[in-house]
């Protein structure tokens, strides 16, 4: 019952979903969600890199959040 308050919601590194960590009978870490942290670190490295591309990439791709500025 105790156990619902410690959940939190948090992004994986390696494939930037969505999980909710400290959750009974999974394999889920701080920074990897259930499915990444059964790959090799090896990959797990490979994947954050590439995640943290894309992330990067998103946000410049992303239009700027101007303020309502007139033209
Ligand atoms: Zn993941």
């Amino acid at each position: 019952m105790s156990d619902e308050d410690i959940k939190q919601r948090r992004r994986c590194k390696c494939c930037n979903k969505m999980y909710d960590y400290a959750v009974q009978n999974s394999h889920a870490t701080r920074f990897f969600c259930e499915d990444c942290t059964d790959l090799p670190e090896p990959i797990r490295k490979v994947l954050a890199t590439f995640n943290k591309r894309l992330v990067e990439i998103e946000e410049k791709i992303k239009p700027p959040q101007k303020p309502a500025a007139k033209n």
